[in-house]
């Protein structure tokens, strides 16, 4: 690869200047020291005895300087009052002795005068420039501080780095909704024509490294178009106001570019729920975030500028920015899955020498958990191995150390299970996937999986076919259920638990709580709401719960709540009672597997054969 030089800048102009000073001085003192042997200084009194004495031959007066060379040929000079003629200095000798002195008056009119305009230009030049620098380095400051409100966007536009969707492995759910994304970018009128609005916003959801950033790109190569890239954090400064300055700038540069992409990385520095911030800093927050949703609003759908944003925090989103017309397009990044892992790894060691031996699908294996940057991470370490080894190509047992090092090292963030959580953790999983599919108020299974994901080990993902935005208490019952689903099965298989169903069980007393004071669910307690449910309150949601009811009240919530939370392990341990020989032959399939579709899943359930995988 060709080593890019950094651009040498044009020298420093007061660095040249002084160079220029030092030359002119340099040449000038070599001027003088021309001409054989120098002529010495004497007292004036000297020259006059010396003219009085008959030796001088010859006498050249230039201004104030009389140079005078005697009979033996050697060279004096003198120096004479200002405005004194030589004739003034002569006063006293003998007109006879003068009269045989040869005097040269030299014209000094224009003698010196390049010295002189040197010397009154040279300061001259280093005052202008010392202005001038200074000039320039106040200006510079001063534009620091008056583009402070402006956004530090980057554009790319960079024909040989182009993104593609080439360069982004798996996530093959998401691609497929992005296709869309650059039809538009690509054929505006093609839907316009039609009388369909063309969406403004797309928000890509997934885990940290699972390729949000690198797809966001891809659709901007894909469609050819020009992609301005900020982080959320870039908005919030120190300085109130500076953020939502900086949102309008950078819409406002867009405008101007568009077709093109707007790439707000870690919307959830910003997009946080309004009012939940604890300390400082939230206010800023919110004028930001205003300011989004007003420019959002603002542009015409039809401008041809599309806003992708990414988060790994959907859950702390505020609402506002999800609404239709903003951030209405969702698109689900997913934890590359065996078959992702072995194309990522394709795609990263394209422009490395792997030895035949090396089988990637084989590495995608041993590598669950891994996103799409540990895998890129984990061919650079084991490029790194080999290199050291001063080997021509990187063998299978490189990627395999690495692989250990990788996880064992200290950047690793996604968890990566041993064979004997991964055990517990297919059980777990299991048990909510049987509950929740068999309870009908449940949310349709879509997938079950043991790749870690954000703080679960596992997750069984429950997808409802259309929003919902009423929910029976049957529905919360039997969600609950399904959430002791995992708590019940490990109790089962291993008659003890884990930590892992904490978070579960957390949620589902959530839910009971909620069921009893804010739904007014339970019989007992009524319809009466408890606890001051503000969402504008200045210390934060949770800090601002208010109690206002009595101490016995509250008892009897508390039994109310224990109620529904029992009530829903009882339901949980009598289907998994049941259904016991499922749920162990499921959770072994799903070991070998990691991830089971929904049809899979059903196909086990009922006791049939899988396809080969
Ligand atoms: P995110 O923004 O989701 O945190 P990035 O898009 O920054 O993740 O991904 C980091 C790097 O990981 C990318 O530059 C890319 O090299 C690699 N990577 C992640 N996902 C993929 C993928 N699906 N295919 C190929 N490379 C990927
Ligand atoms: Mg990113
Ligand atoms: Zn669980």
């Amino acid at each position: 690869m060709p080593i890019a030089l950094p651009k040498r800048k044009g020298p420093n102009p007061l660095v040249s200047l002084v160079i220029v000073a030092v030359l002119i001085s340099l040449i000038y003192s070599m001027w003088g020291s021309f001409g054989g042997t120098p002529p010495t200084e004497v007292p004036l009194s000297t020259f006059v005895e010396e003219v009085q004495g008959g030796t001088v031959s010859q006498v050249e007066v230039s201004d104030n300087r009389i140079v005078y060379t005697l009979a033996d040929d050697t060279e004096k000079y003198a120096y004479k009052e200002y405005g004194q003629t030589l004739d003034d200095v002569l006063k006293d000798v003998n007109p006879e002795v003068l009269a045989t002195l040869e005097v040269n008056v030299a014209d000094t009119s224009t003698d010196g005068i390049w010295l002189n305009i040197a010397l009154a230009i040279v300061p001259l030049i280093f005052i202008i420039g010392f202005l001038w620098f200074m000039m320039r380095g106040a200006q510079s400051s001063n534009n620091q501080a008056m583009s402070f409100g402006k956004s530090n966007a980057r554009l790319h536009d960079n024909e040989k780095e182009r993104t593609t969707f080439e360069n982004v492995a798996g996530v093959k759910e998401a691609k497929e909704e992005l296709v869309e994304i650059v039809d538009f970018l690509k054929n505006p009128s093609k839907y316009t024509a039609m009388g369909a609005k063309i969406p403004k916003g797309v928000v890509l959801v997934g885990g940290p490294g699972t390729g949000k950033t690198l797809l966001a790109r891809a659709v901007a190569g894909e469609a050819n178009v020009p992609f301005f890239n900020i982080s959320g954090s870039e908005f919030v400064e120190m300085f109130v106001g500076v953020g939502a300055s900086r949102v309008r700038d950078l819409f406002k540069k867009a405008k101007r570019n568009a077709p093109c992409i707007i790439f707000i990385d870690e919307i959830d520095a910003v997009g946080r729920q309004r009012g939940t911030g604890m300390g400082g800093g939230h206010d800023e927050r919110e004028q930001t975030l205003n300011q989004i949703l007003t420019e959002m609003d603002g542009f015409d759908t039809n401008t041809g500028v599309i806003v992708m944003a990414a988060t790994n925090r959907p859950d702390v989103l505020d609402p506002a920015l999800l609404r239709p017309g903003r951030f209405d397009r969702r698109v689900v990044v997913d934890s590359p899955s065996i078959d992702d892992r072995t194309e990522i790894l394709k795609v990263h060691a394209k422009n490395k020498p792997l030895a035949k031996n090396v089988d990637l699908q084989h590495i995608a294996k041993q590598t669950p958990g891994f996103s799409g940057a540990d895998l890129e991470n984990l061919l650079n370490e084991s490029a790194i191995l080999a290199a050291k080894k001063e080997q021509k190509e990187i063998t299978q047992h490189d990627i395999e150390m690495s692989v250990e090092k990788v996880q064992m090292g200290p950047e690793r963030r996604s968890r990566v299970l041993s064979p004997k959580e991964k055990e517990v953790t297919a059980y777990h999983e299991t048990g909510h996937a049987i509950v929740g599919h068999l309870l009908p108020e449940c949310d349709p299974l879509r997938k079950i999986t043991i790749i870690s994901r954000g703080m679960s080990l596992g997750s069984t993902w429950f997808v409802p076919d259309e929003d919902q935005h009423m929910i029976t208490k049957e529905k919360f019952e039997h969600e609950m259920a399904s959430l002791m689903g995992g708590y019940v099965a490990e109790q089962m298989i291993y008659g003890q638990v884990s930590t892992g169903p904490s978070n579960d069980l957390e949620r589902a007393t959530g839910i009971a709580r909620r069921m009893v004071t804010e739904y007014g669910m339970s019989a007992k307690i009524g319809p009466t709401v408890f606890g001051e449910k503000n969402h504008e309150v200045f210390l934060g949601r949770d800090f601002g719960h208010v109690k206002n009811y009595s101490e016995e009240k509250s008892a009897l919530i508390d039994q109310e709540v224990e109620g529904f939370v029992e009530k829903a392990y009882e339901t949980a341990k009598e289907l998994l009672t049941k259904h016991k020989k499922q749920l162990e032959h499921i959770a072994k399939t799903l070991m070998e597997r990691e991830t089971l579709t929904r049809e899979e899943f059903i196909d086990l359930l009922e006791g049939k054969k899988l396809k080969k995988a």
